[in-house]
């Protein structure tokens, strides 16, 4: 399961939260509140690639949503990849690279 680092709007506490796929709506732990920004988190990143991972169901393309999350481009690819046998090396990273700029790229403009 992947886990998130999230700041809480409401009691400015930052907090983890372990997000089940599909689970849309989270709760701050300590007050509640659903008002809860996801951080970006390099930290997290290195962490939980591998759930992450282990999270998708490459029988289906991931959603719009799920590629806002710039962490995540890439990441169905390299698990399809994998299940069908081929190491995705070092070529695939710099692929990934490039979609991550490009979609940055829209987002802002
Ligand atoms: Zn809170």
């Amino acid at each position: 399961m992947p886990i998130y680092e999230y700041r809480c709007a409401d009691c400015g506490r930052k907090v983890e939260i372990l997000v089940f796929p599909g689970e849309r709506q989270v709760a701050c732990p300590h007050c509640g509140s659903s008002a809860l920004a996801r951080l970006m988190s390099r930290f997290a990143y290195h962490q939980s690639e591998a759930d992450r991972l282990a999270g998708i169901d490459t029988s289906r393309p991931q959603s719009e949503d799920y590629y806002r999350d710039d962490r995540n481009i890439g990441l169905w690819a390299k698990k399809r990849l994998k299940e069908l046998g081929h190491d995705p090396g070092p070529e695939f990273e710099g692929i990934v690279e490039r979609a991550k700029k490009k979609v940055k790229e829209e987002l802002s403009g």
